[in-house]
């Protein structure tokens, strides 16, 4: 027998898309160099420059978020070139492996990960470090549910020159982004995560300190590649042109996760997603669990993050709501994995009181179901408690 399809993938990206999503992104499919996919592809970049907030160029990779993190460090990144990487999570030390595929050297500041990087030690860093060139740093630690005030951090950049690469593959969305006045010179991220698209793009924006670092590259800029930031501002941002085929199906998806995004406001939008996290937390506590971030002020808005407590079988409590109530939740990633598992509300169609509601009312049943001591509505009645300023009709 074929294993069951979920009701709710409530994991910690892809998440399940709006019924709005799918029914755009099954247009036909265009020519890419038809006029009217070249009006699309316009249009989809100055709806991301409006759901980044930012003036600065945008550009769409056509492949899974790590292709744009990837690409970042490829294309500006030359051999014997110092990079302060911080590292607070799984992404963020993963990043290592890229700063130095590319030749740079690793200058690494690193917490635990249950915690968040302090912008006075990345000050106290760099300036210890006069030759550190770039800096990479992940918002949103999708695997321990954290996020990095990246504000601070990319404020202090400027002020050494520094140029920034920001993971926030799963933090546009959850937080307000402002690019140029927070100093993020490189921005990654995906549709995937709080936008609740599909996966298989990469959100870039790019600063005007970041092209000059590209064209600066030694022996010489990257051009030519699939992981070249500029042989898309050669073709694209320069003449209309793209360097291949782009995934014409998932910039209409992109097109309308965008839509909807900005239709609710991005003030808003974020808000959503912060107001749900919190009550999430308050739902997860009131069960008992203790949360996996060390501080409520460095939760992240995507995901919640739960200690696995001593006695518990996390795997077999996922496998419970997977398989006999249709609910998708995620582990601990990595070396995360068995330490935490992972509650969902990413995405305008998750981040919302009712299936946060289902989710914890899930959570119950299945812990009940292995064993596991819970006082049914605990979880959901601290979190409805919680959710005091919703209102779908605001606006
Ligand atoms: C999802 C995500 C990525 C992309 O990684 P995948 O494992 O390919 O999904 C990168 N960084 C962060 C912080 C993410 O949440």
């Amino acid at each position: 027998m074929a294993t069951n399809w979920p009701r709710l993938n409530l994991a910690a990206g892809p998440v399940e898309v709006t019924a709005r999503t799918l029914r755009d992104q099954s247009r036909p499919v265009l020519y890419h160099y038809d006029p009217a996919f070249i009006e699309t592809f316009a249009r989809v970049n100055d709806l991301l420059k409006l759901v980044f907030r930012t003036n600065y160029d945008t550009i769409i990779m056509q492949g899974e978020a790590i292709l744009g993190l990837e690409a970042a460090a490829a294309s500006m990144i030359s051999p014997g070139d110092q990079v302060l990487n911080l590292v607070s999570g799984v992404f963020g030390k993963w990043f290592q492996d890229f700063i130095e595929a590319y030749g740079g050297e690793t200058v690494e500041l690193a917490v635990p990960y249950n915690d968040a990087i302090d912008p006075e030690d990345v000050r106290r860093a760099l300036a210890a470090n006069p030759g550190i060139k770039f800096l990479s740093v992940v918002h949103s630690e999708t695997p321990s549910g954290t996020h990095n005030p990246v504000r601070e951090i990319g404020r202090i950049a400027r002020e050494f020159g520094v140029i920034t690469m920001v993971d926030t593959v799963s933090g546009l969305g959850g937080e307000l982004l402002s690019p140029e006045d927070w100093g993020l010179d490189v921005a990654v991220a995906g549709p995937q995560k709080c936008l609740g698209g599909t996966p298989g793009l990469s959100l870039m924006t790019i600063s005007p300190a970041a092209w000059a670092a590209m064209e600066a590259r030694k022996p010489r800029p990257l051009r030519g590649s699939f992981l070249s930031i500029l042989d898309w501002k050669a073709t694209w941002l320069e003449n209309r042109r793209f360097p291949y085929t782009p995934s014409v199906t998932e910039i209409y998806a992109l097109e309308s996760v965008l839509v909807q995004a900005l239709e609710i406001g991005m003030e808003r939008f974020v808000d959503r997603h912060q107001q749900v996290a919190a009550a999430c937390r308050a739902g997860a506590r009131a069960l008992g669990f203790a949360l996996w971030p060390a501080r409520d002020d460095i939760a992240a808005s995507c995901v919640t993050a739960i200690k696995t407590p001593d006695g518990l079988d996390e795997a077999r409590l996922r496998s419970v709501m997977r398989h006999r109530y249709g609910v998708t939740i995620s582990p601990g990633y990595g070396e995360l994995n068995g330490k935490l598992f992972r509650l969902g509300h990413m995405g305008p169609a998750q981040a919302h009181p009712t299936v946060l509601a289902a989710q914890l009312a899930v959570l119950e049943r299945s812990l009940a179901d292995i064993g596991w001591p819970v006082q049914f509505g605990a979880g959901t009645g601290a979190a409805m408690a919680a959710l005091t300023d919703w209102d779908d009709a605001a606006s």
